[in-house]
């Protein structure tokens, strides 16, 4: 795969798929931003993996749903390394209950990490990327962000909104030469789905026409397609990696 950026921003990337997607882009050459909110030895002994790898990483510990720390996170990589090639909203969380015991509060909060960081980082990355009048975006919603389910009317609604929001922001940013994409993936073997009971495992994985949970590298490798020059011709697009869940 070949880029024309060099560097890019992982929100989330101290575990799970984002750590992968790090490990996937510093190996095709781009220099790694590690975000983390919490995991901070994580990040660091990855950036120390890629390192040995022969890699680029560097670490950046913000909370991506504090609008004022993700600006100045995006300002210090532009200042350091004179651009921001590539962005992937990746980092988000859960809070899953019944909709009838849901508060309001627990439904705004993932909307903020999820919903509001990710528009936050386009705006940021569609500023700082118009002055290059290039980059490329890729945000990472969910297939319950298309199909919907039952306990996750905040989460999936975060997610249903990043699809509809990164086509208006494909829109805006083409004119400039700056592609935004969106991966939707299905149920991915990370601390998220590990704390499944078997039994519910099971019940999703009878769903699954491939039959099994998808490797976070197997969504890595998807968003490294789509930031590289060879999605030149992709934006607004949502891709599915799902196992064929849902078509
Ligand atoms: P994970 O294993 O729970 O890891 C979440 C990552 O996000 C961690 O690195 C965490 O950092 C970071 N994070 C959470 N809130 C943050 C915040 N406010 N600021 C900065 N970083 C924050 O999750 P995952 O399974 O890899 O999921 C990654 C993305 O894929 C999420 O957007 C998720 O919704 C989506 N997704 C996952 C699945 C799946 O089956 N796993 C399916 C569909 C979509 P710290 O540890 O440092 O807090």
């Amino acid at each position: 795969m070949h880029f024309s950026g060099k560097n890019v921003l992982i929100t989330g990337a101290s575990r799970g798929i984002g750590a992968e997607i790090a490990r996937v882009l510093a190996g095709y050459g781009l220099k790694v931003w590690i975000n983390y909110r919490s995991s901070a030895e994580q990040a660091d002994a990855l950036k120390a993996e890629i390192e040995a790898a022969g890699g680029q990483a560097a670490v950046i510990g913000f909370d991506v749903a504090d609008e004022q720390a993700f600006i100045d996170a995006i300002k210090t990589i532009v200042e350091s390394d004179g651009e921001l090639s590539y962005l992937v909203n990746n980092a988000g969380i859960t809070k899953d209950k019944l909709a009838m015991r849901m508060s309001v509060a627990d439904f705004e909060e993932v909307i903020r990490a999820n919903l509001v960081s990710a528009f936050v980082g386009c705006r940021e990355a569609l500023k700082v990327m118009s002055k290059k009048r290039f980059g490329s975006v890729v945000n990472i919603a969910s297939i319950v962000g298309e199909t919907g389910n039952a306990g996750q009317v905040n989460y999936s609604a975060s997610k249903g909104g990043m699809i509809a929001m990164t086509k208006s922001f494909a829109q805006e940013g083409a004119p400039r030469g700056i592609r935004f994409n969106t991966v939707t993936p299905g149920f991915i073997a990370t601390d998220m789905t590990s704390g499944l009971k078997d039994q519910i495992k099971e019940a999703y994985i009878a769903k699954i026409p491939l039959g099994r949970f998808g490797e976070p590298k197997e969504v890595a490798e998807t968003v490294a397609f789509l930031l590289s020059d060879g999605a030149g011709y992709i934006t607004g697009e949502t891709i599915k990696v799902n196992g064929g869940m849902y078509m």
